[in-house]
């Protein structure tokens, strides 16, 4: 049980602050780390450098015994609803702020197309439930189509309808969202023309919000039109790439071309970031093996029933060419922990019989379709932080263990970077990207999210077999100056919904 020791005298069970003791400071900024004492009072980091007995006196006082001491990390890329589900295995791995509202989605829209639903009301919901994490949401592009009453397969929508979408985009950056994402390889994000997401990167500008993207296409032969169109559609905002990868792309090399490709449009002066996680999986349903033609706003059972064969050789030549039938791993429904060439086998079918049966909306799965040669170079890349792409109880590892397996493998195993440059890449980087002054660096006067760990026990535990298992190694983990996690146990639900400019 982790112990809770209460500054005495205090009405709620609130600490008043810590003392952290002979910690090896890692700040965020990528310098090296220095040997030192951080004080803590109420929220705010109070004090870096010798902590005299004097000055702890009615503090916590933890003896960091050489242990690093980093800011919590930011995790660019998460899902999930913190109303609906806690983010411990989060926080078990470092993370102590999540961005929300990805890939064009809203949490506020969960049930879809309720086009009443607002996100201001939501983040007002979320300050007030005190989430364990602290929380920043985007306003999801598909979303906003639907809160302004555009149906799904709309390619054009009339001025009124832009004009509508600008409005309400407009009031969630004045509530505080972060900025705007794009689902564009999803229902009804791949509707969206360029007339439309370019009305959309000024607003997204004047709010000096960034404008991030699920591009229209990952494969290693489209990624580079995808984020032209990115670039084109931010227009004066800033433009990132969400879960940066080449599908079926092979070597180091591919990923310096696509590396230096991306260099060249920054220094163009185009403000261009990306994330990434390392895992050679990606996890989204099942209807990205399907043809446009087969999604909604169509009829399934109808395109079923009339263009049958032209589906089935669709699907064949899709599958095979992302690493066949045994490279996709149901992580929902039915056939969960199981691939497409194992339940075929069970069935007796062929397996593109079985994806027919199944259908686009057919649940989620793990597609292995990435090389970890060419992953790990893009994710060593200056300007490429961390994220997840996992939300809590998801089915691919990287929900649980993302941030612990890149210092488990990255810095300790291999090692490929040294943990200051790590700890930015999950931190002062992504706090930059959004926006966010006073978090992502430990420095007097910043809110105190941070983590305290030993870099060679930090484990990844998750598995294919087993995603929700947590990771270990961070002893203490700090959200606006409370114990959020520790040993292993939850404690405080310390965290705050974070507005933009707030
Ligand atoms: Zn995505």
């Amino acid at each position: 049980m982790a112990p809770r020791l209460l500054a005495a005298g205090l009405a709620s069970d609130a600490v008043a602050g810590v003392v952290l003791r002979d910690v090896l400071l890692v700040d965020g900024s990528g310098r090296p780390g220095l040997r030192t004492d951080v004080l803590v009072r109420g929220d705010r980091i109070e004090r870096i450098g010798r902590i005299g007995t004097g000055d702890a006196r009615g503090l916590r006082v933890v003896d960091g015994g050489g242990r690093v001491l980093a800011p919590g990390f930011i995790d660019l890329h998460t899902h999930g609803d913190p109303l609906q589900s806690a983010y411990t295995q989060y926080l078990a791995m470092g993370v102590t702020t999540v961005l929300l509202g990805q890939d064009g989605g809203s949490p506020a829209l969960r049930d879809s197309g309720r086009a009443a639903d607002s996100l201001p009301a939501w983040m007002d919901a979320v300050a007030a439930a005190n989430p364990d994490v602290n929380v920043a949401t985007l306003s999801g592009h598909g979303a906003l189509r639907r809160r302004a009453g555009i149906d799904d397969g709309t390619r054009k929508p009339t001025d009124a309808q832009l004009e509508r979408l600008q409005a309400i985009l407009d009031a969630d950056l004045r509530a505080g969202a972060f900025g705007m994402s794009t689902g564009l390889e999803y229902v009804p994000g791949r509707y969206a023309e360029m007339r439309e997401l370019a009305s959309l990167g000024p607003v997204i500008a004047r709010h000096d919000g960034v404008a991030m993207s699920h591009m229209r296409n990952e494969d290693a032969g489209s990624v580079r039109d995808s984020i032209r169109e990115l670039v084109e559609a931010s227009g004066p905002a800033r433009a990132h790439v969400s879960h940066l990868k080449m599908v079926y792309g092979k070597g180091e090399a591919a990923a310096d071309d696509l590396l230096d490709f991306l260099r060249g449009l920054r220094d163009g002066g185009k403000a261009l970031t990306a994330d990434a996680y390392p895992y050679e999986a990606s996890y989204t349903g099942v209807a990205i093996v399907f043809p446009e033609w087969a999604l909604p706003p169509s009829d399934y059972d109808s395109v079923r029933r009339e263009r049958g064969a032209e589906l089935r050789a669709h699907l064949q030549q899709r599958v095979e060419q992302r690493n066949g039938p045994e490279a996709l791993l149901f992580g929902t429904g039915p056939h969960a922990g199981e691939t497409l060439a194992q339940v075929a086998a069970k069935q007796g079918k062929a397996w593109p019989d079985v994806l027919l049966d199944i259908g686009p909306g057919g649940g989620q799965a793990a597609h292995f379709v990435m090389d970890r040669a060419l992953q790990d170079r893009l994710l060593l890349a200056p300007f490429v932080a961390l994220g997840s792409d996992g939300s809590p109880g998801g089915s691919h590892p990287r929900s649980a263990g993302t941030f612990a397996r890149f210092i488990q493998e990255f810095v300790v195993a291999r090692p490929l970077l040294p943990i200051e440059e790590a700890v930015r890449k999950a931190t002062s980087l992504p706090a930059s990207i959004l926006g966010i002054a006073d978090r992502g660096s430990i420095r007097e006067g910043a809110k105190a999210d941070m983590l305290l760990f030993d870099p060679a026990k930090v484990r990844a535990r998750a598995d294919y077999v087993h995603p929700k298992t947590m990771a270990e190694g961070f002893d203490l983990v700090l959200v606006n100056g409370q114990p959020a996690y520790e040993n292993g146990e939850s404690a405080a639900r310390a965290g705050r919904l974070l507005r933009r400019g707030a």
